[in-house]
């Protein structure tokens, strides 16, 4: 049987870590002890995990003509996922995220969008749309502009394929989104923002998880760190418990969650078992350092599947 394909769209950066002491002050430079360099971003963080869970993933993203952009299509490339559509900016150069970490393991980040920006739906051609409409499912965060999200879900719902939306980084969601929209999937952070309202307990989470209900999305996933995830499925809630582990790095939680959930759901798994198997994974990822280096593979979530 053919696996079903996913479709992600989304951002790329390239991370630019370096460890030091501490973080310098304005005008002042220090010598590193430390420097690497993560593929990032959370489009291309799900892109992965939806390869690693056994999916097929069509990755369409924006990157620029230089040596991150190139790198990071290689590298998704090798991870099997579909990269004919990551396009390149002829002028402005890759995302990336200067990050320095000190010795207590706090961090400043700046983040250069670059061609993440300039994915427009222009880029969208017939031949990107045709290749859109051979997936079941769609996933897309907000690093990339919103007038795009907008085109792609609209497009996508009128063409029977499930838009699935993690809206985060954290910002305003325009009304007319969410009509196209079959699940969402905010942290509590999130959640609390598109109702206005502050999501610190679980039954702050069911309150929120109601009235997004009642914006018109059918189905709402809160993740609750720590605490799993919150599901609300035509009214029923249900809270999924984390997968109880020692966490060292939460980075790409949310992202390992996404891009498990559309797999286990496009082979045909219900909304509980899915979000237990994205909880399950999620939780395999917090145990490990960094974003898609810490990325779990099928049969380890398997094998820890009990
Ligand atoms: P985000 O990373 O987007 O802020 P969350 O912090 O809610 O999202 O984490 C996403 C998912 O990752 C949670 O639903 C949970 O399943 C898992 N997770 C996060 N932190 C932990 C933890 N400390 N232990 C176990 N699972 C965790």
């Amino acid at each position: 049987m053919r696996v079903p394909k996913i479709a992600v769209v989304g951002s790329t950066n390239m991370d630019m870590v370096v460890n030091a002491e501490r973080i310098p002050v304005p005008g002042e430079t220090i010598l590193a002890s430390n420097f690497f360099m993560n593929p990032g971003g959370k489009g291309a963080n799900q892109a992965v995990a939806v390869a690693r869970m056994g999916g097929d993933a069509l990755f369409v993203s924006k990157v620029g003509n230089d040596v991150f952009g190139r790198q990071s299509s290689q590298l998704f490339n090798e991870e099997g996922i579909d990269t004919r559509f990551m396009l390149s900016d002829e002028v402005l150069p890759s995302g990336v995220a200067l990050i320095t970490v000190d010795q207590k393991g706090e961090n400043s980040i700046v983040v250069s969008q670059g061609a993440n920006n300039s994915l427009l739906p222009a880029d969208f051609t017939s031949e990107v749309l045709n290749e859109l409409e051979q997936c079941n499912m769609l996933l897309m965060q907000f690093e990339i502009p919103m007038e795009t999200i907008l085109f792609i879900a609209k497009y996508a719902a009128s063409r029977n394929i499930k838009v699935v939306v993690n809206p985060a980084p954290v910002q305003d969601i325009p009304a007319e989104l969410l009509q196209y929209v079959h699940i969402i999937t905010p942290n509590e952070t999130e959640a609390g923002l598109l109702t206005g309202t502050k999501v610190r307990s679980l039954a702050s989470a069911q309150q929120a998880a109601k009235m997004i209900m009642e914006k018109g999305v059918p189905i709402v996933i809160i993740t609750l760190g720590a605490q799993g995830a919150l599901v609300c499925e035509n009214g029923r809630m249900s809270v999924v418990p984390a997968a109880p582990v020692t966490a060292i790095d939460t980075t790409a939680a949310g992202d390992v969650f996404n891009g498990a959930l559309v797999v286990a759901l496009s082979n045909g798994m219900p909304i509980p078992e899915a979000t237990k198997f994205a909880c399950r994974a999620a939780a395999l990822s917090v145990t490990k350092e960094g974003a898609q280096s810490s990325i779990p593979y099928y049969n380890e979530v398997i094998a820890g599947f009990i």
